[in-house]
């Protein structure tokens, strides 16, 4: 049968500038199952260099180590941590439990790491087995030196270990509880536990079996006192390193993040100012302009979506060339997709009342028979009528009647009741026969006073001039609007006899081509929103790096102590990422509700309720979460990187 333990000639050297220690000089040792070995010597004689080598928390620069039968030194870091998690316990003068944790949580920490699954039963046989069945709820601060110690010697058994290995396990006791706990070891060791224990107190490897005396480097005595329990070490094989995180452990690694965020309240809610302003300003401009989508959208029917808009192309230092009813004929007789033809007029002109004047947009139509007007709701234009709208003969006989909008009749009547009443329009009467209600869009941004009037009366009596601002076309269903839009392009072309290779001297504009304008300047003033918020999340982002970095220097310790205990380079990293991430997403979280509060304040403004999509929460969280990875990985990489000898040491 191999030695548990095999070591042949190992040496180690350390190098501080440029002095240099040769802590073990070709130490060879062979350690038996079931043997209770104590390693002692004066300070700095190497006691805890072989310990810690032989434990697998650090590598001996030349040398062989097998344990089990097995050569070690080409094995990676995650066989190392491996064998630390499932072969190895340890148990360290300062205990190293974890603060304000119960000593059932304490004993059960080691569990998380060999991704087998964790059994509170298993902690709790443990801790009996140290004798400590009555303190299994209570919290670190809440026990005794020697209870602490009994805590984290039943941490070093909970993965049935091959071997504990104790560095001056009773340093930091007074005389019984030193008592108390060696008696606890040997009791183990009586059950057959290999036990090798560090110490410079003599009371203590008296107990032992075995002790072996260093000096300077080197072993100078090895006396066996007492025969070991008989025990045999079967070749072993070695655990395999672990390449997945096991549910259990990301339920740990997510306790542990909102612990530690948890106990720096200020400090966490400090650090997310950034990522919760940032958000909120990405947020809050997400759900407005989204609300304005679907506002403008709803407002529109499919009567809007139906319209093709024929404007004059506007040229710089040139007069637009405007058109005239020849324009409107070419499209009537040529476009077989226009169902409806409206020139239109439209001038900026004042509107009277008494003295009472009103700067207002002036538009025509040609009138709308009686009966195309619905006459159950009296609808123009999707919009809500009051009285009626002007008709075909009126138009034709140049009647000198108007519609106007809302916005116009509150400003011109105090009563808000324009019906039947007369108004001046460049000094000419006219009677308003009806009232309509603001378009959707106007209720958004506050309408524009507007009166329509017969085109014939328009061009005739108001405007004097015939010539047409814009002309509106109806295609038979929204689906024709792009077909019609081309049919139109041709008619016009045709009529104004524009030769092959030149440019339209005109503009063809359907519904979908203006939501589309609106979204692309909606898309502009979101670059200002976002580059705003940019400058708040990398702000954030590297307060979010900063406290991490702070959180691994104070858990330090903590890390030493997880790596012994078997986590792997990549636990403790996923551990950091995970608390970076947390953070982040709490402030994304938080955000959020911060960018759709202020949707509703804007509300008030705008009148327009925000919208929080589905998309925008996975955009906040997705981009919360970026962060978090982005900015934690410096100080995780940091913290997986620590040797733990070095990090368990970190005062
Ligand atoms: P012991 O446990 O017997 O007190 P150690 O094994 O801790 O002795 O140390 C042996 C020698 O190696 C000492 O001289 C110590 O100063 C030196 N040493 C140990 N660890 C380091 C280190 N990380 N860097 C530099 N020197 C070290």
């Amino acid at each position: 049968m191999p030695p548990l333990i095999d070591i042949k000639k190992i040496s180690k050297t350390y190098t501080t500038g440029s002095f240099r220690v040769e802590a073990l000089k070709e130490v060879s040792i062979q350690v038996n199952s079931g043997e209770f070995v104590s390693l002692v010597g004066p300070s700095g004689s190497g006691k805890s260099t072989l310990l810690h080598i032989m434990g697998f928390l650090d590598r001996p620069d030349t040398g062989e180590y097998f344990f089990a039968g097995h050569p070690t030194a080409s094995l990676g870091e995650g066989r190392l941590a491996a064998i630390r998690s499932r072969m190895v316990g340890f148990i360290f003068q300062s205990f190293h439990l974890l603060k304000r944790t119960t000593a059932k949580d304490n004993v059960m920490l080691p569990m998380v790491y060999t991704g087998l699954g964790a059994s509170s039963q298993k902690a709790l046989d443990c801790l009996k087995l140290v004798g400590l069945s009555d303190r299994v709820k209570h919290k670190s601060n809440e026990l005794s030196g020697g209870q602490c110690q009994r805590v984290a010697i039943a941490r070093s058994l909970v993965n049935d270990p091959l071997v504990v290995m104790a560095d001056e396990p009773t340093g930091n006791l007074d005389a019984v509880s030193r008592q108390e706990v060696m008696q606890v070891i040997k009791d183990l060791n009586a059950r057959g536990l290999t036990v090798i224990i560090v110490t410079h107190d003599d009371e203590v490897s008296q107990m032992t079996n075995r002790v072996v005396r260093m000096k300077d480097g080197v072993i100078i005595s090895d006396e066996v006192r007492r025969p070991s329990a008989a025990s045999e070490t079967a070749v072993t094989p070695l655990p395999p390193a672990r390449h997945s995180f096991s549910p259990s452990e990301f339920l740990e690694q997510l306790k542990v993040a909102f612990k530690a965020i948890w106990s720096h309240k200020m400090r966490s809610a400090l650090t997310i100012l950034g990522i919760f302003i940032g958000v909120g300003a990405i947020i809050s401009l997400m759900t407005i302009s989204e609300g304005f989508m679907k506002s403008l959208l709803s407002g529109a029917s499919e009567d809007d979506a139906k319209k093709i808009w024929v404007t004059p192309y506007y040229q710089h230092g040139r007069a637009p060339r405007r058109f005239t009813m020849n324009d409107v004929e070419a499209i009537k007789s040529r476009v077989p997709l226009a169902e409806k033809v409206t020139p239109i007029l439209a001038r900026n002109l004042k509107i009277s009342v008494g003295d009472k004047h009103v700067d207002s947009s002036v538009q025509t139509r040609e009138g709308f028979a009686l009966e195309e007007q619905k006459p159950r709701d009296k609808f123009f234009e999707n919009r809500k009528l009051t009285g009626r709208f002007f008709t075909k003969e009126e138009n034709l006989n140049k009647a000198k009647v108007a519609v106007i909008n809302q916005t116009l009749a509150k400003k011109l009547f105090d009563s808000g009741n324009a019906l039947n009443s007369d108004i001046r329009i460049n000094g000419i009467n006219f009677l308003v026969v009806g009232v309509a209600e603001d378009h959707k869009a106007e209720q958004i941004f506050g309408g524009q006073p507007t009166a329509y009037i017969p085109l014939n009366t328009a061009a005739k009596r108001v405007f004097g001039a015939n010539r047409l601002d814009y002309i509106e076309v109806a295609a038979p269903t929204p689906a024709d609007a792009p077909e019609a839009r081309r049919q139109i392009i041709m008619a016009m072309r045709a009529e104004r006899g524009t030769r092959e290779d030149a440019a339209d001297d005109f503009d063809v504009k359907t519904f979908e081509a203006q939501i589309e304008m609106f979204k692309s300047t909606m898309g502009k003033l979101s670059l200002v929103v976002y580059s705003i918020a940019g400058i708040s999340l990398l702000v954030g982002g590297i307060g979010i790096m900063n406290i991490m970095l702070v959180s691994v220097t104070e858990r330090t310790r903590e890390i030493g102590l997880r790596k012994a205990l078997g986590a792997r380079n990549s636990d403790i990293l996923s551990q950091f990422l995970i608390e970076a991430v947390v953070l982040c997403v709490i402030g994304g979280a938080l955000g959020v509700a911060l960018g759709f509060g202020l949707g509703w304040a804007a509300y008030f403004f705008i009148k327009v309720p925000p919208t929080l999509s589905a998309g925008t929460i996975s955009f906040a969280f997705g981009f919360s979460t970026l962060i978090g990875v982005g900015f934690g990985f410096w100080p995780a990489l940091r913290a997986a990187m620590l040797d733990p000898i070095e990090a368990l040491r970190y005062e």
